[in-house]
């Protein structure tokens, strides 16, 4: 992945610790950081991620991958290596994903969050967080600034990825606070992009999928909900350009505010892929959230970062991919 990046990204090689290497966001992250000309220590349990998802990456001498499930603790070689940058990004990230996965989602957001705080510390690396704009639950205000505090069920069916995912920003404001880690938070909005995992429920690739094989496609409740979708390699610029930036530390919002209902997705998806799929209405999933858009004002002014490429755009590369990934 060649992304265009300022020159403060262009920084000389450094050791770089990415978790959820082989998953959907991980590994466009860990191709773009072994462009840059970094060492990327990989680490992935594979539970939602996928080797094939690193396979261009495996014959780079600049890559290794650790299979290890981080809900045990951290592996050896991460808990007593030396790194320059921590991205902790390993965390299944679908409804789908966390609900079957609910006790290593809850572990992963929170225990490994502070374990490889105490790395960073121990390090004096700099370590970025992957946070989610699920933070803000169902949302009162709208467009989400990174000041609104959210709207979310604590017991709820999403609770061990939101709740969690809440306690990761706490840990990080507090190893930085209390112990001068230095800290980034990424709240990440939907992104989507070649890579995502087929059978996890998303809806791009949920629609894509029934597209191409003729399949009515799905669309929960009514379909007026709303996403903001953005693609992978608009995100992960941003991710970089916020890791590489001055020092900030409170969340920033990374996401495309290009808002639309998953009925009019559905629709374009269908024309996209020139499918003759007729559209169905299924159960809506509990606390799905109503709208979802996020406000980019602190990126734009913070970063100088917003996104590039329009949903169009996007979602025709994210079709490419998936025909031939799936070839009917
Ligand atoms: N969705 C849908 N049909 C599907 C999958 C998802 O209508 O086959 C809807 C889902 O109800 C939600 C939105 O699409 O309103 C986004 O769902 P996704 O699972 O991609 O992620 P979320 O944004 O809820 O975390």
């Amino acid at each position: 992945m060649k992304l265009e990046l300022p020159a403060s990204c262009h920084t000389p090689p450094m050791r770089v610790l990415v978790t959820g290497a082989a998953g959907f966001l991980g590994s466009h992250l860990s191709e773009a950081l072994v462009e840059l000309g970094h060492h990327v220590t990989g680490v992935d349990s594979l539970i939602t991620g996928a080797r094939e998802n690193v396979q261009n990456l495996k014959p780079n001498s600049r890559f290794r991958l650790i299979e290890h499930d981080l809900s045990l603790g951290l592996p050896p070689e991460v808990a007593e290596g030396q790194f320059d940058r921590i991205w902790h990004l390993a965390s299944p990230a679908s409804p789908v994903g966390y609900v079957k996965h609910q006790v290593i989602t809850l572990k992963v957001n929170a225990l490994t969050t502070v374990a490889l705080l105490e790395l960073a510390e121990r390090c004096k690396a700099r370590i970025f967080v992957a946070s989610t704009s699920e933070c803000y639950g169902d949302p009162k205000e709208h467009p989400q600034r990174e000041t609104y505090w959210g709207h979310v069920n604590p017991v709820g069916m999403r609770s061990m990825y939101d709740e969690s995912k809440r306690f990761m920003e706490a840990a990080t404001m507090v190893y930085h606070r209390q112990r001068g880690v230095d800290t980034r938070i990424v709240r990440i909005f939907n992104t989507y992009g070649p890579r995502l995992a087929v059978d996890d429920g998303r809806v791009v690739v949920a629609f894509i999928k029934q597209a191409i094989y003729g399949e009515p496609l799905t669309v929960q409740g009514d379909g007026s909900q709303t996403r903001s979708l953005c693609y992978v390699d608009d995100e992960i610029r941003g991710f970089i350009m916020l890791m590489e930036s001055q020092p900030y530390h409170l969340p920033v919002n990374i996401g495309n505010p290009d808002e639309v209902t998953v009925l009019q997705l559905a629709r374009e998806i269908r024309e996209l892929v020139g499918s003759k799929s007729e559209i169905i209405h299924t159960p809506l999933p509990p606390d799905d959230p109503r709208q979802r858009c996020p406000d980019i004002t602190l990126a734009k002014n913070l970063l100088q970062w917003s996104p590039t490429i329009n949903r169009r755009e996007g979602l025709k590369r994210t079709i490419e991919f998936y025909r031939h990934k799936l070839k009917p």
